[in-house]
């Protein structure tokens, strides 16, 4: 039997918040990607009783770019990530991430919004826009909204800090010139249509002593994505050094809290968390 679901299309911000806050249990839809699949098969035993479609809500899927920042709506699709212009040639690394995303059917309904609030611990976004500083933008019934830190979002698997009746409505980094060398290592099994057995978003500012900066943020290996703050710390104080590097990728392994499934062990995954940060590492220094 297909399952039962109230459905609502609001036009507004507002207009769905408000919805949200009245159907207790209720899922937005974006594109739907993930959401379809938790309606066939409820995940954790969750089933949402409604489903408020924010699709037709005008200006949610723009990318905007001011001197100072990238900001991406949280409908914002894969497809246009890797298509925008700047995001293409300031910050490859995200038309990169984006495309390693389902097939090209499945990024032009896949928002930006959705692979974050979905919370998947293997999901690609996050890693590489909490490398990229990312903060996020959610507004909630009434109107109220707050921004805060990516990284202060994910509670565990399925899991945010989405109160009843809130949205995410965006997503923005800074947006620096130089842009910030950074690169995402990723594990698979195959290239195409499968999740990250290991995923690593690397970044260390080029210049010495004062001001180099540094984000190691890993997917894959915990209940939700983590930065990595000590291995940052030996980055930015040594640089890219062989032994920093070596440090770094340890922190790595010994920060990472990964289980076993039908991708890979632990251990393997552990592993393969020291392989792909030293190697990450190293071609940062060597591009
Ligand atoms: C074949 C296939 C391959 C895939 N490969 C990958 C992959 O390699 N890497 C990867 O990371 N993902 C992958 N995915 C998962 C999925 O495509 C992405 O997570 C996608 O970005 C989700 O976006 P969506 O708009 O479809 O989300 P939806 O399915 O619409 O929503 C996902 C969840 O987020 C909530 N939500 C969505 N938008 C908002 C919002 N603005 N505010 C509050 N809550 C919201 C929904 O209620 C739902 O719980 C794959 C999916 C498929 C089907």
């Amino acid at each position: 039997m297909r399952p039962r679901f109230a459905y609502h299309r609001p036009t507004s911000i507002e207009e769905a918040c408000r919805i949200l806050a009245h159907e207790p249990g209720a899922a937005v839809l974006a594109g739907g990607t993930d959401l379809m699949v938790h309606l066939r098969q409820p995940w954790r035993g969750k089933r949402p009783p409604a489903v408020v479609n924010v699709k037709r809500i005008a200006g949610l899927g723009e990318i905007e770019v001011t001197e100072t920042a990238i900001r991406l709506g949280a409908l914002a699709s894969l497809t246009a990530l890797t298509e925008h212009p700047v995001i293409r040639t300031e910050y490859p690394v995200l038309p990169f991430t984006a495309r390693f995303m389902g097939s090209p059917a499945i990024r032009n309904l896949a928002t930006v919004g959705g692979n974050l609030c979905n919370a998947s611990p293997a999901a690609d976004l996050p890693p590489v826009l909490m490398a990229l500083d990312a903060e996020i933008g959610l507004v909630g019934p009434g109107g109220g909204a707050r921004r805060l830190p990516l990284e202060g979002f994910f509670r565990g698997p399925g899991q945010t800090v989405l109160a009843p009746g809130e949205l995410l409505t965006w997503v923005e980094f800074p947006r620096r010139r130089p842009p910030w060398p950074i690169r995402y290592e990723r594990l698979d099994v195959r290239r195409a249509m499968d999740i990250a057995i290991v995923g690593a978003a690397l970044s260390v500012g080029r210049e010495a002593g004062r001001g180099r900066e540094a984000r190691v943020a890993l997917g894959a290996v915990a209940p939700t994505p983590v930065r990595i703050l000590e291995a940052e710390v030996v980055l930015e104080t040594e640089g890219l050094t062989d032994a920093a590097i070596g440090r770094a990728a340890e922190l790595c392994m010994a920060a990472a809290r990964p289980i076993t499934d039908v991708r890979a062990t632990a251990e393997y995954r552990r592993e393969m968390v020291g392989a792909l940060v030293r190697r990450g590492l190293e071609r940062l220094r060597d591009e």
